[in-house]
Protein backbone atom coordinates (compact mmCIF):
# COMPACT_ATOMS: atom_id res chain seq x y z
CA UNK A 1 0.00 0.00 0.00
CA UNK A 2 1.19 3.58 -0.91
CA UNK A 3 2.19 5.69 2.20
CA UNK A 4 1.14 9.23 2.22
CA UNK A 5 1.40 12.60 4.05
CA UNK A 6 -0.31 15.49 3.72
CA UNK A 7 0.95 18.68 5.02
CA UNK A 8 -1.49 20.82 5.87
CA UNK A 9 -4.43 19.17 5.41
CA UNK A 10 -7.00 21.15 6.88
CA UNK A 11 -6.03 23.85 4.11
CA UNK A 12 -8.10 24.63 0.71
CA UNK A 13 -5.52 22.20 -1.19
CA UNK A 14 -5.52 19.58 1.51
CA UNK A 15 -9.28 19.56 1.89
CA UNK A 16 -9.23 18.98 -1.61
CA UNK A 17 -6.49 16.17 -1.34
CA UNK A 18 -8.45 13.93 1.71
CA UNK A 19 -11.10 14.36 -0.39
CA UNK A 20 -9.88 12.26 -3.41
CA UNK A 21 -7.74 10.13 -0.90
CA UNK A 22 -11.22 9.03 0.35
CA UNK A 23 -12.78 8.72 -2.93
CA UNK A 24 -10.03 6.41 -4.01
CA UNK A 25 -10.67 3.98 -1.01
CA UNK A 26 -9.61 5.73 1.89
CA UNK A 27 -7.81 3.57 4.30
CA UNK A 28 -8.11 -0.04 2.37
CA UNK A 29 -6.53 2.19 -0.31
CA UNK A 30 -3.49 4.36 1.46
CA UNK A 31 -1.70 4.03 4.56
CA UNK A 32 -1.32 7.07 6.14
CA UNK A 33 1.21 8.33 8.06
CA UNK A 34 1.52 12.05 8.78
CA UNK A 35 -1.59 14.99 8.46
CA UNK A 36 -0.90 18.52 9.79
CA UNK A 37 -2.92 21.39 10.53
CA UNK A 38 -3.38 24.52 12.30
CA UNK A 39 -6.03 25.54 14.93
CA UNK A 40 -9.13 23.36 13.15
CA UNK A 41 -7.75 20.60 15.34
CA UNK A 42 -11.61 18.57 15.53
CA UNK A 43 -11.41 18.68 11.26
CA UNK A 44 -8.00 17.15 12.02
CA UNK A 45 -8.68 14.32 14.33
CA UNK A 46 -11.59 13.40 12.49
CA UNK A 47 -9.25 13.33 8.91
CA UNK A 48 -6.79 11.45 10.73
CA UNK A 49 -9.53 9.18 11.81
CA UNK A 50 -11.00 8.61 8.68
CA UNK A 51 -7.50 8.02 7.38
CA UNK A 52 -6.11 6.07 9.77
CA UNK A 53 -3.19 8.20 10.34
CA UNK A 54 -0.30 7.21 11.95
CA UNK A 55 0.36 10.79 13.41
CA UNK A 56 -1.57 14.28 13.59
CA UNK A 57 0.27 17.32 13.89
CA UNK A 58 -0.86 21.12 14.43
CA UNK A 59 1.42 23.23 14.01
CA UNK A 60 0.74 25.78 17.62
CA UNK A 61 1.67 24.10 21.09
CA UNK A 62 -1.41 25.74 22.55
CA UNK A 63 -3.95 23.17 20.77
CA UNK A 64 -1.98 19.92 21.47
CA UNK A 65 -4.35 19.20 24.25
CA UNK A 66 -7.23 19.54 22.34
CA UNK A 67 -6.09 17.62 20.07
CA UNK A 68 -5.39 14.83 22.12
CA UNK A 69 -8.49 15.00 23.39
CA UNK A 70 -10.32 14.95 19.73
CA UNK A 71 -7.78 11.46 18.94
CA UNK A 72 -8.51 10.05 22.54
CA UNK A 73 -9.25 6.34 22.05
CA UNK A 74 -8.28 6.53 18.09
CA UNK A 75 -4.48 5.01 18.02
CA UNK A 76 -3.70 8.08 15.87
CA UNK A 77 -0.36 10.28 17.78
CA UNK A 78 -1.00 13.45 18.42
CA UNK A 79 2.21 16.10 18.27
CA UNK A 80 2.52 20.07 17.90
CA UNK A 81 4.92 22.45 16.90
CA UNK A 82 7.01 23.43 14.01
CA UNK A 83 9.85 21.15 14.93
CA UNK A 84 7.45 18.03 15.44
CA UNK A 85 6.10 19.09 11.71
CA UNK A 86 9.42 18.69 10.61
CA UNK A 87 9.62 15.64 12.21
CA UNK A 88 6.82 14.04 10.91
CA UNK A 89 8.09 15.10 7.40
CA UNK A 90 10.77 12.36 8.49
CA UNK A 91 8.32 9.77 8.56
CA UNK A 92 8.85 7.96 5.30
CA UNK A 93 6.14 8.08 2.80
CA UNK A 94 6.04 7.50 -0.88
CA UNK A 95 3.72 10.33 -1.56
CA UNK A 96 3.51 13.58 0.42
CA UNK A 97 1.71 16.48 -0.46
CA UNK A 98 2.91 20.25 0.64
CA UNK A 99 0.07 22.22 1.01
CA UNK A 100 0.91 24.18 3.78
CA UNK A 101 0.88 27.91 2.88
CA UNK A 102 3.91 30.10 3.16
CA UNK A 103 7.56 29.66 3.86
CA UNK A 104 6.62 27.49 6.72
CA UNK A 105 6.19 25.32 4.52
CA UNK A 106 9.41 24.53 2.87
CA UNK A 107 11.57 22.37 5.97
CA UNK A 108 8.68 19.84 5.42
CA UNK A 109 8.86 19.59 2.29
CA UNK A 110 12.60 19.79 1.72
CA UNK A 111 12.86 16.98 4.12
CA UNK A 112 10.41 14.76 3.17
CA UNK A 113 12.46 14.60 -0.64
CA UNK A 114 14.90 12.37 1.98
CA UNK A 115 12.76 9.55 1.34
CA UNK A 116 13.22 9.42 -2.64
CA UNK A 117 9.29 9.58 -3.05
CA UNK A 118 7.00 11.51 -4.86
CA UNK A 119 6.44 15.33 -3.20
CA UNK A 120 3.32 16.88 -4.96
CA UNK A 121 4.36 20.33 -4.61
CA UNK A 122 1.06 23.09 -4.23
CA UNK A 123 3.39 25.17 -1.41
CA UNK A 124 4.48 27.58 -4.34
CA UNK A 125 6.77 29.61 -1.78
CA UNK A 126 8.81 26.86 -1.14
CA UNK A 127 9.95 26.59 -4.85
CA UNK A 128 10.23 30.99 -4.77
CA UNK A 129 11.93 30.52 -1.71
CA UNK A 130 14.86 27.46 -2.48
CA UNK A 131 14.11 26.09 -6.05
CA UNK A 132 17.62 25.27 -7.00
CA UNK A 133 18.07 23.65 -3.17
CA UNK A 134 14.92 21.67 -3.49
CA UNK A 135 15.41 20.77 -7.33
CA UNK A 136 19.06 19.38 -6.24
CA UNK A 137 17.81 17.76 -3.48
CA UNK A 138 15.38 16.14 -5.06
CA UNK A 139 17.51 14.99 -7.72
CA UNK A 140 20.60 13.71 -4.91
CA UNK A 141 17.62 11.54 -3.50
CA UNK A 142 15.88 10.33 -6.83
CA UNK A 143 12.83 12.00 -5.49
CA UNK A 144 10.09 13.50 -8.13
CA UNK A 145 8.07 16.73 -7.22
CA UNK A 146 5.14 16.94 -9.26
CA UNK A 147 3.56 19.99 -9.37
CA UNK A 148 0.32 20.74 -7.90
CA UNK A 149 -0.21 24.66 -8.60
CA UNK A 150 -2.88 24.42 -11.58
CA UNK A 151 -0.57 26.31 -14.12
CA UNK A 152 2.38 24.03 -13.73
CA UNK A 153 0.45 21.11 -13.62
CA UNK A 154 -0.96 22.27 -17.02
CA UNK A 155 2.56 23.07 -18.65
CA UNK A 156 3.86 19.71 -17.02
CA UNK A 157 0.94 17.92 -18.63
CA UNK A 158 1.84 19.29 -22.28
CA UNK A 159 5.48 18.80 -21.89
CA UNK A 160 4.67 15.03 -21.54
CA UNK A 161 7.02 13.01 -24.27
CA UNK A 162 8.41 16.68 -25.26
CA UNK A 163 11.86 18.17 -24.87
CA UNK A 164 12.57 21.58 -23.02
CA UNK A 165 15.01 22.03 -25.85
CA UNK A 166 12.10 22.48 -28.42
CA UNK A 167 10.05 24.86 -25.75
CA UNK A 168 10.19 28.87 -26.98
CA UNK A 169 7.78 29.86 -24.25
CA UNK A 170 5.17 29.07 -21.10
CA UNK A 171 2.31 31.25 -20.77
CA UNK A 172 0.62 30.63 -17.50
CA UNK A 173 -2.86 32.45 -17.62
CA UNK A 174 -4.28 34.76 -14.75
CA UNK A 175 -8.00 35.37 -14.02
CA UNK A 176 -7.04 38.69 -13.07
CA UNK A 177 -8.26 38.59 -9.65
CA UNK A 178 -11.00 39.97 -7.84
CA UNK A 179 -10.46 43.44 -9.02
CA UNK A 180 -9.58 43.14 -12.27
CA UNK A 181 -12.38 45.21 -13.68
CA UNK A 182 -11.93 48.08 -11.06
CA UNK A 183 -11.20 50.91 -11.67
CA UNK A 184 -7.10 51.63 -10.77
CA UNK A 185 -8.75 54.98 -8.83
CA UNK A 186 -10.64 52.07 -6.55
CA UNK A 187 -7.40 49.34 -6.02
CA UNK A 188 -6.57 51.92 -3.30
CA UNK A 189 -9.53 51.48 -1.27
CA UNK A 190 -10.05 47.69 -1.66
CA UNK A 191 -10.77 46.06 1.49
CA UNK A 192 -9.69 42.93 2.43
CA UNK A 193 -13.27 41.44 2.75
CA UNK A 194 -13.38 42.72 -1.07
CA UNK A 195 -9.76 41.04 -1.89
CA UNK A 196 -10.88 37.86 -0.41
CA UNK A 197 -13.23 37.04 -2.91
CA UNK A 198 -12.15 35.20 -5.96
CA UNK A 199 -14.00 35.19 -9.09
CA UNK A 200 -13.54 31.83 -10.32
CA UNK A 201 -11.66 29.79 -8.13
CA UNK A 202 -12.08 28.55 -4.34
CA UNK A 203 -8.83 28.86 -2.22
CA UNK A 204 -7.51 29.78 1.32
CA UNK A 205 -7.76 33.60 2.14
CA UNK A 206 -4.28 34.37 1.24
CA UNK A 207 -3.59 33.63 -2.21
CA UNK A 208 -6.58 34.82 -2.91
CA UNK A 209 -5.45 38.01 -2.15
CA UNK A 210 -2.88 37.27 -4.05
CA UNK A 211 -4.70 36.49 -6.66
CA UNK A 212 -6.07 40.21 -6.75
CA UNK A 213 -2.67 41.44 -6.13
CA UNK A 214 -0.93 39.73 -8.86
CA UNK A 215 1.64 38.60 -6.23
CA UNK A 216 -0.02 34.88 -7.19
CA UNK A 217 0.77 35.15 -10.39
CA UNK A 218 4.72 36.77 -9.77
CA UNK A 219 5.76 33.74 -7.47
CA UNK A 220 4.45 31.55 -10.36
CA UNK A 221 6.64 33.10 -12.73
CA UNK A 222 9.33 32.39 -10.59
CA UNK A 223 7.47 28.97 -9.70
CA UNK A 224 7.80 28.06 -13.60
CA UNK A 225 11.22 29.16 -13.92
CA UNK A 226 12.49 26.77 -10.94
CA UNK A 227 10.40 24.05 -11.64
CA UNK A 228 10.79 23.97 -15.30
CA UNK A 229 14.28 25.89 -15.70
CA UNK A 230 13.44 27.73 -18.40
CA UNK A 231 15.08 31.23 -19.13
CA UNK A 232 12.79 33.94 -17.47
CA UNK A 233 11.93 35.84 -20.82
CA UNK A 234 10.33 32.12 -22.17
CA UNK A 235 7.81 33.19 -19.50
CA UNK A 236 4.59 35.02 -20.13
CA UNK A 237 1.40 35.99 -18.17
CA UNK A 238 -2.20 36.24 -19.92
CA UNK A 239 -5.19 37.47 -18.36
CA UNK A 240 -7.77 34.61 -19.23
CA UNK A 241 -10.96 36.09 -16.85
CA UNK A 242 -12.51 32.54 -17.43
CA UNK A 243 -9.98 30.62 -16.00
CA UNK A 244 -10.32 27.59 -18.50
CA UNK A 245 -7.35 27.15 -20.64
CA UNK A 246 -4.67 27.10 -17.27
CA UNK A 247 -1.15 27.54 -19.69
CA UNK A 248 0.42 26.90 -22.70
CA UNK A 249 3.29 25.89 -24.33
CA UNK A 250 4.64 27.42 -27.26
CA UNK A 251 7.38 25.25 -29.34
CA UNK A 252 10.01 26.05 -32.12
CA UNK A 253 7.80 24.76 -35.04
CA UNK A 254 5.01 27.17 -33.95
CA UNK A 255 2.80 24.76 -32.51
CA UNK A 256 1.33 25.64 -29.30
CA UNK A 257 -0.48 23.60 -26.22
CA UNK A 258 -3.02 24.70 -24.15
CA UNK A 259 -4.41 22.91 -21.49
CA UNK A 260 -7.89 23.52 -20.38
CA UNK A 261 -10.14 22.25 -17.31
CA UNK A 262 -12.58 23.51 -15.26
CA UNK A 263 -11.36 25.46 -12.29
CA UNK A 264 -10.95 22.73 -9.48
CA UNK A 265 -8.19 21.55 -7.90
CA UNK A 266 -9.12 18.21 -7.73
CA UNK A 267 -7.76 17.49 -11.64
CA UNK A 268 -4.07 18.72 -10.70
CA UNK A 269 -3.89 17.18 -7.18
CA UNK A 270 -5.49 14.29 -8.63
CA UNK A 271 -3.26 14.01 -11.71
CA UNK A 272 -0.13 14.35 -9.13
CA UNK A 273 -1.79 11.75 -6.85
CA UNK A 274 -2.16 9.19 -9.77
CA UNK A 275 0.56 10.11 -12.15
CA UNK A 276 1.87 8.36 -14.05
CA UNK A 277 -1.88 7.17 -14.58
CA UNK A 278 -4.89 9.36 -15.39
CA UNK A 279 -7.56 8.19 -12.76
CA UNK A 280 -11.29 8.90 -13.13
CA UNK A 281 -11.79 12.60 -11.40
CA UNK A 282 -14.99 13.70 -10.39
CA UNK A 283 -14.81 17.15 -11.77
CA UNK A 284 -17.37 19.16 -14.13
CA UNK A 285 -16.39 18.53 -17.54
CA UNK A 286 -16.17 21.26 -20.02
CA UNK A 287 -18.79 22.42 -22.53
CA UNK A 288 -17.42 24.88 -24.56
CA UNK A 289 -20.04 24.58 -27.08
CA UNK A 290 -22.12 26.25 -24.28
CA UNK A 291 -19.18 28.22 -22.71
CA UNK A 292 -18.59 29.85 -26.76
CA UNK A 293 -15.94 32.06 -26.27
CA UNK A 294 -12.84 32.74 -24.67
CA UNK A 295 -10.87 35.82 -23.81
CA UNK A 296 -7.34 36.50 -23.31
CA UNK A 297 -5.73 40.24 -22.84
CA UNK A 298 -1.82 41.31 -21.81
CA UNK A 299 -2.01 42.24 -18.51
CA UNK A 300 -1.38 46.10 -17.53
CA UNK A 301 1.86 46.66 -15.84
CA UNK A 302 0.37 49.86 -13.74
CA UNK A 303 -2.31 47.60 -12.42
CA UNK A 304 0.13 44.63 -11.72
CA UNK A 305 3.84 46.30 -10.51
CA UNK A 306 4.22 42.21 -9.24
CA UNK A 307 4.64 41.20 -12.36
CA UNK A 308 7.79 43.57 -12.87
CA UNK A 309 8.93 42.99 -9.54
CA UNK A 310 8.58 39.30 -10.32
CA UNK A 311 11.36 39.84 -13.14
CA UNK A 312 13.12 41.78 -11.29
CA UNK A 313 13.93 39.04 -8.91
CA UNK A 314 14.70 36.47 -11.45
CA UNK A 315 17.04 39.11 -13.08
CA UNK A 316 18.74 38.78 -9.45
CA UNK A 317 18.54 35.41 -8.70
CA UNK A 318 20.50 34.34 -5.19
CA UNK A 319 18.77 35.03 -2.31
CA UNK A 320 16.12 37.32 -3.75
CA UNK A 321 13.32 34.97 -4.28
CA UNK A 322 13.67 34.38 -0.70
CA UNK A 323 13.60 37.65 0.30
CA UNK A 324 10.64 38.35 -2.11
CA UNK A 325 8.60 35.99 -0.98
CA UNK A 326 8.65 37.10 2.83
CA UNK A 327 8.33 40.21 2.02
CA UNK A 328 5.05 39.64 0.06
CA UNK A 329 4.33 37.74 2.95
CA UNK A 330 4.84 40.04 5.73
CA UNK A 331 3.32 42.89 3.54
CA UNK A 332 -0.26 40.84 2.82
CA UNK A 333 0.00 40.25 6.79
CA UNK A 334 -0.43 44.30 7.38
CA UNK A 335 -2.96 43.87 4.67
CA UNK A 336 -5.18 41.73 6.70
CA UNK A 337 -4.21 43.44 9.95
CA UNK A 338 -5.76 46.39 8.54
CA UNK A 339 -2.21 48.67 8.40
CA UNK A 340 -1.45 49.18 5.09
CA UNK A 341 -4.10 49.81 1.93
CA UNK A 342 -3.88 47.02 -0.69
CA UNK A 343 -1.99 48.83 -3.30
CA UNK A 344 1.30 49.31 -0.43
CA UNK A 345 1.81 46.05 -0.19
CA UNK A 346 3.77 45.97 -3.43
CA UNK A 347 5.41 49.13 -2.37
CA UNK A 348 6.71 47.76 0.62
CA UNK A 349 8.02 44.46 -0.90
CA UNK A 350 9.71 47.00 -3.56
CA UNK A 351 10.93 48.78 -1.06
CA UNK A 352 12.17 45.88 1.10
CA UNK A 353 14.17 44.68 -2.19
CA UNK A 354 15.54 47.84 -2.27
CA UNK A 355 16.94 47.94 0.82
CA UNK A 356 18.43 44.60 0.81
CA UNK A 357 20.16 45.58 -2.41
CA UNK A 358 21.71 48.23 -1.29
CA UNK A 359 23.24 46.64 1.73
CA UNK A 360 24.33 44.11 -0.48
CA UNK A 361 21.81 41.19 1.17
CA UNK A 362 20.76 40.10 -2.29
CA UNK A 363 23.27 38.67 -4.75
CA UNK A 364 25.42 35.44 -3.60
CA UNK A 365 24.36 31.90 -2.06
CA UNK A 366 21.77 30.47 -1.72
CA UNK A 367 24.72 28.12 0.27
CA UNK A 368 22.51 26.72 2.34
CA UNK A 369 18.77 26.66 3.91
CA UNK A 370 19.94 28.23 6.58
CA UNK A 371 21.08 30.88 4.37
CA UNK A 372 17.81 31.17 3.08
CA UNK A 373 15.73 31.29 6.13
CA UNK A 374 18.03 33.97 6.99
CA UNK A 375 17.16 35.90 3.74
CA UNK A 376 13.57 35.56 4.90
CA UNK A 377 13.98 37.13 7.96
CA UNK A 378 15.61 39.85 7.34
CA UNK A 379 13.37 40.33 4.66
CA UNK A 380 10.54 40.61 7.39
CA UNK A 381 12.16 42.41 9.24
CA UNK A 382 12.85 45.49 6.66
CA UNK A 383 8.94 44.98 6.08
CA UNK A 384 7.91 45.33 9.55
CA UNK A 385 10.28 48.69 9.51
CA UNK A 386 9.24 49.90 6.10
CA UNK A 387 5.25 49.25 7.09
CA UNK A 388 5.69 51.28 10.58
CA UNK A 389 7.48 54.45 8.66
CA UNK A 390 4.40 54.40 6.45
CA UNK A 391 1.78 54.53 9.28
CA UNK A 392 3.68 57.06 11.43
CA UNK A 393 4.46 59.46 7.97
P1 LIG B 1 -5.09 27.42 3.36
O1 LIG B 1 -4.86 28.66 4.09
O2 LIG B 1 -6.46 27.05 2.98
O3 LIG B 1 -4.47 26.18 4.17
C1 LIG B 1 -3.18 26.22 4.67
C2 LIG B 1 -2.85 25.00 5.51
O4 LIG B 1 -1.55 25.22 6.11
C3 LIG B 1 -3.80 24.75 6.68
O5 LIG B 1 -3.84 23.37 6.94
C4 LIG B 1 -3.13 25.49 7.83
O6 LIG B 1 -3.51 24.98 9.10
C5 LIG B 1 -1.68 25.23 7.54
N1 LIG B 1 -0.79 26.25 8.06
C6 LIG B 1 -0.95 27.60 7.95
N2 LIG B 1 0.11 28.23 8.50
C7 LIG B 1 0.94 27.26 8.96
C8 LIG B 1 2.18 27.29 9.64
N3 LIG B 1 2.80 28.42 9.95
N4 LIG B 1 2.77 26.10 9.94
C9 LIG B 1 2.17 24.94 9.63
N5 LIG B 1 0.98 24.86 9.01
C10 LIG B 1 0.37 26.02 8.67
O7 LIG B 1 -4.14 27.49 2.06
P2 LIG B 1 -4.39 26.86 0.61
O8 LIG B 1 -5.19 27.80 -0.20
O9 LIG B 1 -4.80 25.45 0.73
O10 LIG B 1 -2.90 26.91 0.00
C11 LIG B 1 -1.90 26.02 0.42
C12 LIG B 1 -0.72 26.14 -0.52
O11 LIG B 1 -1.13 25.72 -1.83
C13 LIG B 1 -0.21 27.56 -0.69
O12 LIG B 1 1.17 27.52 -0.89
C14 LIG B 1 -0.89 28.04 -1.96
O13 LIG B 1 -0.18 29.04 -2.61
C15 LIG B 1 -0.91 26.76 -2.77
N6 LIG B 1 -1.97 26.71 -3.77
C16 LIG B 1 -3.27 26.73 -3.38
C17 LIG B 1 -4.28 26.66 -4.32
C18 LIG B 1 -5.73 26.61 -3.90
O14 LIG B 1 -6.59 26.35 -4.74
N7 LIG B 1 -6.06 26.82 -2.65
C19 LIG B 1 -3.96 26.59 -5.68
C20 LIG B 1 -2.62 26.57 -6.05
C21 LIG B 1 -1.63 26.63 -5.09
MG1 LIG C 1 -2.01 28.76 -9.66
Amino acid sequence: MRRVSVFGATGSIGENTFDLLMSQGGREAYRTVALTGGRNVARLAEMARALGAEVAVTAYDDCLADLKAALAGSGVEAAAGPAAIAAAADRPADWTMSAIVGAAGLVPGFRALAHGGTLALANKESLVTAGPMLMAKAAAHGARILPVDSEHSAVFQALVGEDMGTVEHITITASGGAFRDWPMERLVQATVAEASTHPNWAMGQRITIDSASMFNKALEMIEAREFFGIAPERIEVLVHPESLVHAMVGFRDGGMIAHLGAPDMRHAIGYALNWPERAHLPVARLDLARIGALTFRAPDPARYPALRLAREVMAVGGLCGAAFNAAKEAALDAFIAGRVGFTVMAEVVEAVLEALSQEGALGNGPGDLDMLLEADALARQRAAEVIARRQGS
